[in-house]
């Protein structure tokens, strides 16, 4: 259950579950380990959150095999917020859903904590992807049939978590964002800024250890993106949370801690801002 007062998105303890064998996660922090084996645990883990070790994904399309990204090697530290910029096809969003575990590399490791997610089952995958990554799309992706503040209040459901300080923790995840005051309507009455805000907060709602936002200002006019991306600034800096932002703004990229620029699938170079 959610503390009930968890008026901090980084309340201690925002999610946990009393049995000891499923999940506690605190302050986005841990992860339970215990059906983990020592093989898929790297050793050095030191404060990288995140790391990719030669990735590559290839397409196996009828007219031959297209390699997408070639090689990719890069580590993002706890608290960082790192944008990834390159043009159109260069392989972003691919890397993007490897780095998320929506997508199978072809070859090459991805480790979350330190932990070798691709060596998971299938299920634990699902189950880490829910518990400790949350996304935010560039169509915002929210269910428009029900509220804003069923949309934020979902990832807890899929982990298995219910009631009073369900609905408390979305609310004031919604207040943080600026919109408490829409938690009744549906998503589609809402502005875009809006709506991204919602997926802002439903990314937040399960205290995700990594948020990973594919071009989140990309459907917004420069002003509405700008202040969507202050958002995700103040969520960095106030709140500590680790960010991987694919973006085409360069302004915006440059605000960030480091710049990864990717082209043709391979990373270009790599910018500390
Ligand atoms: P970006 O986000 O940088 O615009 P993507 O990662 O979406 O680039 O795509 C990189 C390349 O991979 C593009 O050439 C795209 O056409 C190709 N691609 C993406 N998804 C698939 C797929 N499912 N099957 C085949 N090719 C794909
Ligand atoms: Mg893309």
């Amino acid at each position: 259950m959610y503390s009930s007062k968890a008026n901090e998105m980084n309340d201690q303890n925002a999610i946990t579950k009393s049995d000891k064998h499923t999940v506690s996660i605190q302050n986005g922090q841990e992860y339970d380990y215990s059906n983990t084996t020592r093989d898929n645990i790297e050793e050095s883990n030191n404060n990288s959150i995140l790391k990719a070790v030669n990735i590559s994904k290839v397409y196996e399309l009828p007219a031959g095999d297209t390699a997408v990204l070639k090689n990719i090697n890069f580590s993002v530290k706890k608290g960082e917020f790192v944008s990834i910029v390159g043009p159109s096809g260069s392989g972003k969003s691919t890397l993007l859903n490897i780095i998320g575990a929506l997508d199978r590399p072809t070859a090459g490791k991805i480790y979350l904590k330190g932990i070798d997610i691709f060596s998971l089952s299938d299920r634990k995958i699902a189950k880490m992807r829910n518990q400790m990554i949350g996304f935010i799309f560039q169509s915002y992706n929210l269910i428009n049939r029900t509220t804003v503040l069923s949309n934020v209040e979902i990832p807890a459901i899929i982990a298995g978590m219910d009631g009073k300080a369900v609905t408390q923790r979305a609310l004031n995840l919604l207040k943080i964002l600026g919109i408490r005051d829409k938690a009744s309507l549906k998503p589609l009455s809402l502005s875009g800024g809006q709506q991204q805000r919602v997926a802002i907060a439903r990314a937040l709602m399960n205290n995700p250890a990594m948020i990973l936002a594919d071009e989140p200002t990309g459907n917004l006019d420069t002003k509405t993106g700008e202040d969507v991306f202050r958002l995700l600034k103040m969520i960095s800096s106030k709140y500590n949370r680790t960010i991987v932002m694919v973006t085409h703004n360069p302004d915006l990229a440059q605000e960030t801690d480091k710049t990864i620029y990717v082209r043709d699938g391979k990373i270009e170079k790599e910018i500390i801002n």
